[in-house]
Formats: C-alpha cells, structure tokens, sequence
C-alpha cells in the first residue's frame, strides 16, 4: 500500500488564533476519504494545506514522501499531481469549455495544443459535456460549471483530487450530477480527499470517514462505523442535525 498523504502532527494557526490543534491523518493511494463536520471545524484548512494553499505552522505534510511544508519552490511541482476542485468553480470566464480544459497542460507544457484538445475531450466525455466542448461558462449551469472544473484538474493526470464542498454552491437538482462524477472516479480508483455535507453519498463512496471538531480529528472510520455506531458525543450531536 502507498501512503499518498501524511500529515503528521500539523497545526495551523492565523495570527495568535490556532485553528488546526495537531492533526495526523493519512491517505492511501486508491482510497476516499470523506471530511465532516460542522462549520468553522478546519475541513477546508486541512485540504488546502495538503496542496501547499495554506502554509502550516508546524508539524510535517507529504504527499508521495515528499515533504510540502517545506517544500520552497518546489511547491509548484508538487502541486501538478494535486487536482482541487472548491465550491466555486473559478472557471476563465472569457475562454470556452474547452479553453478551460486545455489552458493548464498547453501553457505548463506538458502537452500540445492538438493534443491537449484531443484529450480534452475524453475529460469531457468522463464528466459528460463532450456537447459542450465549444460553449462559453457564462451559457452553463452551475453543475455543469462544476463539471468542467473537475475536467480541468483531470487534465493534469493528477494522483491524488481534493474536492472542497463541491456541491454546495448548487441547485439540488444539479448535485447528482456532479457527485455522479465523482462516484465514476472513485470506481476508477482515483484517490480523493473530500469534504461534503452530502452524508448519503459519504456513506456510499467512501472508504474511510473522518469527523472534525474544533480543529481535531475527533473520530475516525468507515462509513458504518461512523454513520451507524458514532462514539463521540459531538459526532452524535452533528449526526442528528445533519441525517
Ligand atoms: P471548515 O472548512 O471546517 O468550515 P475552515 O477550515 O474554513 O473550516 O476554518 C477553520 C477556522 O479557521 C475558522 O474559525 C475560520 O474562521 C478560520 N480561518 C480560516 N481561514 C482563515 C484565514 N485565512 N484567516 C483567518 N482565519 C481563518
Ligand atoms: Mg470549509
């Protein structure tokens, strides 16, 4: 088994406030793993310092053993094999679908524009848009936008996608596109770090489900472990408000 991510001990302060108390948690390559919790508890600050969005204060992060807390320069590198997906799709407004798709491979030089374009399209046809290769985001509904934003970050053959609330920002007749995605993903073997309210497909897709409280993993399991036998009185609590 591969560790793809370790966080070992991490804590993270904004000015003399501390808001992630000693984190460890690991990621197995292949394996999702699902983030809850109520608000304000550090989901959002953990994602975004395992690709180097958010500096720690102390404590160690590596992601395929390469230590991004210190990782300098190299940050950028690191940060290719991460694909991350926020609430808001942060699409280029002025460039089409497939603009979106193919910027970040073409302008990093990975690929060439024709190549670029012609994998695009299978990233397209993965998230179900290959019809609108050609539109402009402005034309798309806020799940196809997110759906777009998920082709973007394949495009960069990422090891490891890290999904921030994805469906947050939708109509909910839009969430079950965008989680149906994500379930093909996951099927693929695709390692993800998620973190939802949407517990149905948590317990569904996930490997393993960590709950924060207050800037702590307050517990930890499978979906059956979590959802039918919670421990922790506050998991308890966030489980009979969110069900
Ligand atoms: P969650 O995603 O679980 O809702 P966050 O990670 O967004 O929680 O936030 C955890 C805590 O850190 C909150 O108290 C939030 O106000 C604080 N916080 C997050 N980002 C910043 C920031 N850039 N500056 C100051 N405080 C922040
Ligand atoms: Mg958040």
């Amino acid at each position: 088994m591969t560790t793809r991510v370790e966080m070992k001990d991490v804590r993270k302060a904004f000015g003399d406030n501390e808001v992630i108390k000693g984190v460890d948690l690991q990621v197995q390559d292949n394996e999702v793993v699902v983030l809850i919790g109520p608000s304000g508890a550090g989901k959002s600050t953990v994602l975004r310092m395992m690709n180097g969005l958010e500096t720690t204060t102390s404590g160690e992060i590596y992601v395929d053993g390469k230590d991004i807390s210190h990782a300098g320069k190299n940050i950028d590198e690191i940060r290719e094999n991460i694909g991350m997906v926020f609430q808001h799709f942060n699409l280029f407004p002025n460039m089409s679908v497939l603009g979106n798709v193919t910027l970040a491979p073409i302008e990093l030089g990975k690929k060439s524009k024709e190549e670029a374009e012609k994998e695009a399209k299978t990233f397209l046809e993965v998230v179900g848009l290959t019809d609108k290769a050609n539109a402009m985001p402005a034309s798309l509904s806020g799940g196809q936008k997110q759906r777009v934003a998920i082709a973007r970050a394949l495009a960069m053959h990422p090891d490891i996608m890290l999904f921030d609330e994805p469906t947050s920002a939708l109509d909910p007749e839009m969430v079950g596109d965008v989680l149906g995605v994500m379930r093909r993903l996951a099927q693929q073997g695709m390692t993800m770090v998620i973190v939802t309210h949407e517990m149905g497909f948590a317990k569904e897709v996930a490997d393993r489900v960590v709950f924060f409280g207050d800037g702590k993993i307050l517990e930890q399991g499978t979906p059956t472990q979590i959802f039918d036998h919670p421990q922790h009185p506050r998991l308890q609590t966030f489980l009979k408000q969110v069900l």
